[in-house]
């Protein structure tokens, strides 16, 4: 797969060169173009240019028509971007073909859905005698699109977080630059074929590939000609686009960052909270941004349970490897640093050596840690790894204290069989999503964000049509 920008309707791979390694055995994949400030550049003006072309007179219909030859186009080459996921993120086929790509598919889908039977995604309301005497009027007001919208994305699920936002930017009738993840160019190459084979205008949908600071992503989000931005990484990241962006007020949306927890209950089902942890620590090795890294038990069930989630940390096998070498290392420098800070490793703390080609990739083990104050750097940073912390409480209010002691407030999950403890429980939990007796469930149309350094903003169904749009109100005199 030959990453590839895609400007104006056209591929071209100027800029140079650098290379894209596979994670899962360190050898060379092939050479990504670094787009210098001309192609980005270039890439915002067609943008631009085609809001003023026929895209830009598009009904709802006729998008939603364009975003299901988008999904169809995604589906044909089902078993391509699977192979191209896998090639870019060393992670299990399986994972690939039974979540990254039916769920592009699946955000082209439900965008079409939400925008079909609602023509201008207008409403009206009469507010009579406002206008101080002068009579009534009616007011009524329409969304429109915001412009250009930049969609900067990061490597751990390229295509399904990339897709999750150009498909509810497009709905709404914008034109995209998106630059995704320089770890992971190869998928959103091929979108880029599949939205030129589904006939939209040239310049309604440009791809950039290249680094961030100082780089593409920099050149993007601090164009004066980018009317918002759509932005998926680290916090740390968000704060520095979010400083460029302020030259031009430019509104964002961000997804940030987590140091999510669980609450394990007496009263949950054991059997469930464990497997429910082993799947939310460690699915794609711990690099999902909803992924737990801090877990507090309550007592009773605690020794048990640190007991049999250690013992299902260590079978795990058939695991992927971190994004990187230098990931890998910050990862290892973590599991380094719990045990300075006094940790117990209960599974796992190092890396893995499988004798086979694997060894020469970036894989680090699955590992459950205890012992660790809340004050110690591995409770409190997000590492983004297959790893957990795990703490006893003994009460509901001083597990939700835990809980809510953190920068972050992306995702919770809460176990226990208690229906009233679950009501009561999961609305006091500062994250943008509390997950009951479950993790990752996810229906595209809830509101889907974090709080505090988790993010700014919601997206999914309604709440992104909303961020990719603006009310224009018209009030006429009557
Ligand atoms: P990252 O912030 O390093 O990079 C994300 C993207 O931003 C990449 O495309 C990168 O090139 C670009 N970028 C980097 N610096 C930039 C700058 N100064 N200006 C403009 N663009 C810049 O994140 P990552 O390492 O790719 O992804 C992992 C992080 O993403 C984790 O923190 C994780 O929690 C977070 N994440 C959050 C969500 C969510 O929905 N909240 C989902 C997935 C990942």
């Amino acid at each position: 797969m030959k990453a590839e920008h895609y400007v104006g309707g056209v591929f071209r791979s100027d800029g140079p060169a650098f290379p894209l390694i596979a994670p899962a055995d360190g050898t060379e994949l092939g050479e990504v173009p670094e787009a210098t400030r001309e192609v980005v550049d270039d890439a915002v003006t067609a943008a631009r240019a085609a809001l003023a072309g026929p895209w830009g007179r598009t009904s709802t219909e006729e998008r939603a028509a364009a975003l299901r030859r988008i999904a169809d186009g995604v589906q044909a080459r089902f078993e391509e971007f699977v192979d191209a996921e896998v090639a870019d993120t060393g992670k299990p086929r399986e994972l690939a073909a039974t979540i990254d790509v039916p769920r592009a598919v699946g955000n082209f889908r439900a965008y079409a859905d939400l925008l079909y039977g609602r023509p201008e995604r207008a409403y009206t309301t009469q507010v009579p005698g406002w206008s101080g005497g002068s009579g009534q009027a009616l007011n009524y007001s329409v969304r429109r699109p915001l412009g250009v919208v930049a969609v900067i994305s990061p490597w751990n699920l390229p295509l399904l977080l990339l897709t999750w936002k150009v498909a509810p930017a497009l709905a709404a009738g914008n034109a995209v630059v998106a630059k995704p993840s320089e770890e992971t160019p190869s998928t959103a190459t091929l979108l880029a074929r599949v939205i030129a084979e589904a006939g939209l205008p040239d310049g309604v949908f440009n791809l950039v590939h290249g680094h961030g600071a100082g780089a593409a992503g920099e050149f993007l989000t601090a164009h004066p000609g980018v009317d918002a931005i759509a932005f998926t990484g680290e916090s740390a990241t968000g704060a520095a686009i979010m400083r460029n962006a302020a030259d031009h007020v430019t509104p964002v949306s961000f997804e940030l960052g987590g140091k999510n927890p669980a609450l394990v209950f007496a009263d949950a089902d054991l059997d469930a909270a464990v497997e429910g942890t082993v799947r939310s620590s460690f699915t794609h090795s711990g690099q999902i941004c909803l992924c737990t890294e801090r877990v507090y038990v309550e007592r009773p069930l605690y020794e048990e349970f640190v007991e049999r989630l250690g013992a299902r940390a260590r079978a795990l096998t058939g695991y992927g490897p971190m994004i990187s070498a230098e990931h890998r290392d910050k990862v290892l420098s973590y599991y380094r640093l719990a045990r300075e800070e006094g940790a117990t490793v209960v599974a796992g703390g190092g890396t893995p050596e499988f004798g086979d080609a694997r060894d020469g990739g970036y894989h680090v083990e699955p590992t459950v840690l205890t012992g660790l104050p809340e004050t110690a750097r591995t409770v409190r940073e997000e590492i983004f790894g297959p790893v957990c912390h795990v703490a006893p409480f003994d009460t509901e209010d001083e597990a939700l204290r835990l809980a809510n002691d953190s920068d972050y407030g992306l995702a919770a999950t809460v176990w226990t069989r208690d229906v009233s403890r679950a009501h009561r429980v999961a609305p006091r939990v500062e994250a943008g999503i509390v997950w009951v007796n479950c993790w990752n469930l996810r229906d595209l149309r809830t509101p889907f964000g974090g709080v505090k350094a988790s993010g700014i903003g919601r997206e999914g169904g309604e709440y992104s049509l909303d961020f990719f749009s603006e009310p224009v109100n018209v009030c006429i005199q009557i």
